[in-house]
């Protein structure tokens, strides 16, 4: 059973107008959000020359990722910053339904040319956590996406097995080592080519080392949608 997210008419989580749209946002409010313009194909950072050669940023040219795609779709700033900590630490399901909402209605526009995965992987949280949250809020915000396009969620193939905090204070050497042996893949997907989704990524290393383990048990591609993308490097 999945809860009914939507609402048929309420007032706009932001402005407070009233709306009738199935979501708590209003069209005006929706607009204004902080779009990332021009991002590095690979990794998701937001690029600031729209020229750069191939849309890759200097350290995914340098040392490229497992990951071999990453669309986000916000600068993780206000207002979107806000709407994601309402979804995770005040359990506001009407932030998670406009979450899933803007992943489902913008994904696909960022890249026209981009194939569908056969496959989404919500980012799992480990069981302290989602006991805590009561809810995976990366699996909430793949849910229309998915029941949109068709595409299986897997829900059940990968655990957490150590949660880690935000890493933004440690160096790449020390992400990368902070992440290790994080997940464990319990049923190997048969999926081709799986997109990762998380609602921010802010270096990389978490849904980097999802991709090495996705990739070490015979998945062929791996992408990554996000909701939003800090500015710091990979
Ligand atoms: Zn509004
Ligand atoms: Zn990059």
């Amino acid at each position: 059973m999945t809860i009914k997210l939507s609402v048929l008419a309420s007032n706009c989580l932001l402005c407070g107008d009233f709306t009738k749209r199935d979501i708590s946002l209003c069209k005006a409010c929706e607009d204004s959000l902080p779009r990332i313009e021009h991002a590095c194909k690979q990794c998701g950072i937001p690029l600031e020359n729209i020229n750069t050669p191939n849309d890759l940023c200097g350290q995914c040219i340098q040392n490229p990722p497992e990951v071999d795609y990453t669309v986000s779709l916000f600068h993780y700033e206000n207002p979107v910053s806000y709407l994601i900590g309402q979804m995770k630490f005040q359990q506001q399901l009407s932030s998670a339904a406009i979450l899933a909402s803007l992943l489902d209605s913008e994904i696909l526009k960022r890249n026209s040319d981009m194939t569908l995965p056969d496959a989404i992987l919500p980012v799992p949280l480990h069981n302290s956590r989602l006991a805590k949250r009561g809810f995976n809020q990366s699996l909430e915000i793949s849910r229309d996406v998915a029941k949109q396009k068709k595409i299986p969620l897997l829900i059940d193939q990968v655990s957490r097995e150590k949660h880690t905090e935000a890493q933004t204070h440690l160096n790449k050497q020390q992400r990368l080592k902070n992440v290790k042996g994080c997940f464990k893949v319990l049923d190997p997907p048969v999926a081709k080519h799986i997109v990762i989704v998380d609602d921010v990524i802010t270096t990389g290393a978490t849904t980097n080392e999802l991709a090495r383990l996705l990739k070490a048990e015979g998945v062929e591609k791996v992408g990554v949608w996000s909701i939003a993308r800090a500015d710091i490097g990979s």
